[in-house]
Formats: C-alpha cells, structure tokens, sequence
C-alpha cells in the first residue's frame, strides 16, 4: 500500500499539466492509471479531451530533492537521468536492457533518499552504490563505468580494479537487482 506521504506526493504530480503529444492541448482526462510499486512510478492512460488523441504519461514519485556535493566541494541537483546515461554507455553492447538500467537508477534513488539525512549526498556515495550494482549486473560494465568515475589514467590501475572482481563474476551478465525497497 502507498504510504501516506507519498499519496501527497502523487498528488502534486498530478497537477503538473499534462500537453497532448498530438494537438498540444491542456485539456486530457485520465482513463486509467497504473502504480508500479516496484520501478516507484504511475503510468497514466490519457485521453486529450480535444482531439480524442490516447497517450500515455509516466509519473515518478520522488520523495526528496537530493542536492550533489562532488569532489570538488561544488553542489548540483541530483540528476537521474544523467546517472541513468552514464550506466548506458558503460553497459553499451552488453546484453543489459534499458528497464534493467531504470531498476538499478531507481534503486540507487531510493536509496539515496532514505540514507541521505538532510537532502545531501556526495557525488562518491553514488559512484559506489553505481560501482556495487555494476559488479553484481555485468562485471565489464562495472569495469568501464568505474575507469571513468575514478578517472583511471593508467594499465595498472585497471589491473588492480580487475584484480578484485570476485571470480564467480567472470562469466558474463548476472543480472539479478536488489528490489527496490520503497514501501
Ligand atoms: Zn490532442
């Protein structure tokens, strides 16, 4: 069951207005909607009151404004679709499929959320709760997403990184993801 808070918060996302793709009016109706408790989103079947138009619209519940500290001490609001680009182009041509990515981004979201004790995170807290869910998804993804976040400049330091990949990982995509423990 949804939480009380998080009624309110699907409450203000609702208000948000909602354009039709087609004839971009305003003016739609929701003919159905569909929580999916485990990806924390509402998808939402509408109908545009003025071109008879269906479409379909996604909601995420975002239960904080998580605010970046990065190495350098600067501060910037915490982007999740750029979390999400950087873990497709470190799984691209692996067998990872895109919902896959969108389980792992709203895991590591909603974990964010309920560690962080005053909206803030650092930007190395996410590169490992990234890295951690790498290695358990696709170990050469892992490889790759953790060679850039760490700004790997030499051989060596892909040996060491390589070095400490459990063996059982070897053997190409795993593909289990923790559910995400919203409710
Ligand atoms: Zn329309």
């Amino acid at each position: 069951m949804l939480n009380s808070s998080l009624h309110i918060d699907v409450f203000f996302l609702s208000l948000r207005i909602m354009r039709c793709p087609y004839c971009n009016s305003t003016d739609s109706r929701v003919a159905d909607s569909r929580p999916d408790i485990e990806d924390a989103i509402i998808r939402r079947r509408r109908v545009c009151n003025q071109c008879g138009a269906k479409f379909t619209t996604v909601e995420r519940i975002q239960m904080r404004d998580l605010i970046v500290i990065k190495n350098n001490g600067k501060t910037e609001p915490f982007d999740r679709d750029k979390l999400f680009r950087s873990i497709k182009l470190a799984c691209r041509n692996r067998d990872v499929k895109d919902d896959q990515i969108e389980k792992l981004v709203a895991s590591i979201q909603r974990r964010l959320e309920t560690e962080s004790a005053d909206d803030t995170v650092t930007s190395a807290q996410v590169g490992q709760m990234v890295s951690d869910s790498l290695l358990n998804l696709d170990p050469i993804a892992f490889i790759r997403f953790v060679s850039v976040y760490r700004k790997f400049s030499k051989v060596s330091d892909f040996k060491k990184i390589i070095n400490q990949i459990p063996e059982d990982k070897d053997d190409a995509v795993v593909c289990k993801l923790p559910k995400t423990s919203l409710f």
